[in-house]
């Protein structure tokens, strides 16, 4: 019988419980023992909750009370220098202190996992870095389980994997130069789990799914070469992508298994198949572990039947990758449209879908008819909705063409009316969109959407923050004025609520980082704008006052990126119908007498593919959705766009492509770096880098701003910049926010009089 396993569990808790218990103990509410308490329930009803579904095995390790990452960091000792801190001896609260800083000093930095959200503290290393080892904690958790009675089975995060996503503050550290001391904290590791009983232990290296420099390839066959062959078997675990360009060397090797997702990659299967010699296991990721769609049950065990017949016992079956990126369970759903619930799975499930396939596999279909039923109705209710297929949107897809992506005239001739029509000084100050959300207003929403406030009431309350914040920028001077963004709590979620095809749940968290969790929307079918979504608020806004006033739209990438998606067509499908659904909104806004329009696009770059061979495909379909959702407008309409947080260097010909009038860009962190790349590519549309950084409610004086502005006038010519903040302004507060953007106002006014 295929055996049966998965790569992790959420760990947050299906009621957020872990979430609450931190925040809890991070306020001093509540004590070491209540929140260690919290950790071990919940682990003790993941693993309960595996065995019950009938996994062969439960998985430890994946939990962490901030990070997987940062444990791995403490189990070999690794923790930066900086903090003093001995990992043997780590307590709770100082590996707090390493993922959110103390006194002393900044958090480790945060980057996110691959193309997930989810978030890991990355690893700080230098030449003094030990790997003595460090706590106890996995081997308490796997003591814990065998406590219980659960077969266990392991999981850390692999050599390569952790030194490749490490940093080094020192310049030319070499990461690999520690491979060898990090190995023997390995193997010593792999010895103890031996010692407590592990006969199996899942070593997971997604690492392995990028395009990995020789070195390091060469590195990760010595690392395995080193490590295979002690008392317990590897389950080398690669996922996100392709990994069988490596299955020739790990052939050679004492690793016991290798795990492959099946989803993103099923092209590899039939290399890793015949790569593999016959002693090995071939754990197939056949069930997916990134999103919440229930699996086509009878098309995985087609799939998987010729797998079995080959490996037999050898064959296991397992979601893609951790279900960490997924929400716990459906049974808290009470209000989700019983048809879409009905397609979807979240982790709680995918170990029912697990457990379903293993069995059709040993025992045939007819063993698991009533699941294959259910699967096939899924299947074929999904195809056929009228939930799905909105015949509005298919013939509006069959129209686009390529007129439709290209703005009437060059930029030349577009920023000359766009001049004329919009009379800016030099160096236009302007913000990325929100305004401080304030408790006021967060309690305004909240009493409106539990009833307490009716639709009158409320749009009243939120048409007094627009006043407000636009009596606010004109008191300020700001140029190009935004409404604030108050009836927004999320900037995806406020456009899929009024947007077709976009379901939301009512529990289905996802941890983004530490206690912070996301909830992802549902598109699950076509995307169709029933009427406008932003020109009442910014019409509004408008109304009072003469400067210009952007309205703010998010963009079809961001839209994407930040959903959980539709596996029944392309992403690019999906992006192009948000991407139609914002062209109208732009062109109602235009008509509605907006001048300048802003399309977010902050998850541009996180939507590259792992694989730098997929980038131009991805890059030629992102750019032509954000064409395709700005490009409806006269030559006088001026399109801005804004993204943060990312590196821009390698893909400026994308960015230029985007043909945005203005690109307002996070690099006050980075003091203007990050705009060297767009001067030395001679960007040819007009930039807005940030001056200031808004993650802290630090109040730059003007003159720190206006040498950044001076900076910038040295990269790219005065005439085509903008002065704006990294991001938008709505975790902070308004004192902070009007004393920075008075000084903003002043470094603007400074450097204009001097040019
Ligand atoms: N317009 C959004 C805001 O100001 C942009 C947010 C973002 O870039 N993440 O909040
Ligand atoms: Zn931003």
């Amino acid at each position: 019988m295929a055996q049966t396993h998965i790569l992790g569990f959420p760990r947050i808790g299906a009621q957020r419980e872990l979430k609450f218990a931190l925040e809890a103990f991070w306020r001093g509410e509540a004590g070491p023992t209540q929140l260690t308490e919290v950790g071990a329930r919940l682990r003790e009803r993941h693993w309960a909750r595996q065995r019950e579904a009938g996994l062969d095995r439960v998985t430890v390790g994946d939990f962490a009370y901030y990070d997987q990452m940062l444990n791995t960091a403490a189990l070999l000792g690794a923790l930066p220098s900086r903090f003093g801190f001995d990992a043997k001896t780590l307590t709770l609260p100082q590996s707090f202190e390493l993922a959110r800083g103390n006194a002393a000093q900044p958090a480790m930095e945060m980057t996110k996992w691959f193309d997930t959200n989810y978030h890991f503290l990355v690893p700080e290393l230098s030449a003094q870095t030990r790997f003595d080892g460090g706590v106890d904690w996995l081997f308490d958790e796997v003591t814990q389980a065998r406590q219980l009675g659960h077969r266990i089975k392991p999981v850390l995060i692999g050599p390569i994997t952790f030194l490749y996503l490490a940093k080094s503050h020192a310049a030319d550290f070499e990461r690999l130069s520690l491979l060898d001391a990090a190995l023997d904290a390995y193997r010593r590791i792999l010895a103890r789990l031996a010692e407590h009983g592990a006969d199996w232990v899942q070593v997971d290296e997604p690492a392995l799914c990028l395009d990995l420099p020789a070195a390091w390839r060469a590195a990760a066959e010595h690392a395995y070469a080193t490590l295979g062959g002690q008392n317990v078997r590897l389950l080398l675990a690669t996922y996100f992508e392709r990994a069988d360009e490596h299955a020739a060397w790990l052939a050679k090797l004492p690793v016991a298994g290798v795990h492959v997702d099946l989803v993103r990659a099923p092209q590899q299967l039939a290399a890793w198949l015949d790569a593999l010699p016959a002693d090995r296991v071939l754990s197939a990721g056949i069930v997916d572990g990134r999103n919440i769609w229930r699996t086509d049950l009878r098309r995985a065990l087609d799939t998987l039947a010729p797998v079995a017949a080959q490996l037999g016992e050898r064959l296991w079956v397992a979601p893609s990758c951790s279900l960490l990126h997924v929400p716990v369970s459906l049974e808290a759903e009470r209000r989700l449209d019983p048809q879409i619930k009905a397609w979807l799975a979240f982790a709680v499930e995918k170990l029912d879908e697990t457990v379903a396939l293993a069995r059709g596999l040993s025992a045939g279909p007819a063993a698991i008819a009533d699941a294959l039923t259910a699967s096939d109705t899924v299947q074929r209710t999904r195809r056929s909705s009228e939930r799905v297929v909105n015949p509005l949107v298919q013939h509006r897809l069959a129209e686009v063409d390529a007129d439709m992506a290209q703005r009437a005239s060059p930029f030349a001739q577009r920023i000359a009316a766009q001049r004329a029509a919009l009379d800016l000084p030099l160096l236009p100050t302007t913000t990325i969109g929100s305004f401080p959300q304030t408790p006021a207003i967060r309690q305004t929403r909240a009493a409106y959407r539990r009833g307490e406030l009716d639709a009158l009431g409320y749009l009243e309350s939120i048409r007094a923050e627009i006043a407000h914040a636009v009596r606010r920028q004109e008191a300020l001077g700001l140029d190009v004025l935004v409404h604030g963004e108050a009836e927004r709590n999320d900037m995806v979620e406020y456009f899929g609520e009024q947007l077709w095809g976009y379901a939301f749940t009512e529990n289905g968290w996802v941890q983004s980082y530490g206690s912070r969790c996301v909830k992802p929307p549902i598109i699950y079918g076509d995307v169709y704008r029933p009427e406008a979504m932003t020109v009442a608020t910014t019409c509004y806004a408008q109304a009072l006052t003469d400067r210009p006033m952007k309205g703010m739209l998010t963009g079809p990438v961001t839209m994407l990126q930040w959903s959980f998606v539709r596996d029944d067509q392309p992403r690019a499908t999906t992006a192009l119908q948000l991407a139609l659904a914002i062209r109208d909104e732009v062109s109602d806004l235009e008509r509605a007498g907006i001048r300048v329009i802003q399309i977010d696009e902050p998850a541009f770059r996180e939507g590259l593919p792992l694989r730098r061979a997929d980038w131009e495909t991805y890059l030629e379909w992102a750019v032509r959705t954000f064409r395709i959702a700005s490009t409806s407008v006269r030559d006088e309409t001026q399109i801005h766009t804004h993204m943060c947080y990312s590196e821009f260097n390698d893909i400026l010909p994308a960015i230029a492509a985007m043909d945005a009038d203005v690109i307002t860009i996070e690099t006050s962190r980075s003091a203007m770096e990050l705009l060297d790349g767009f001067g030395a590519f001679d960007y040819p549309n007009e930039i807005g880098p940030g001056v200031y950084d808004i993650h802290s409610p630090r109040v730059p004086a003007a003159d720190a701003m206006r040498q950044l502005l001076d900076r910038a006038c040295t990269v790219i010519p005065p005439e085509r910049l903008w002065v704006n903040p990294d991001c938008g302004l709505k975790t902070r507060g308004w004192p902070e926010t009007e004393a920075a953007l008075a000084n903003m106002v002043a470094a603007a006014r400074a450097l204009r009089e001097r040019l």
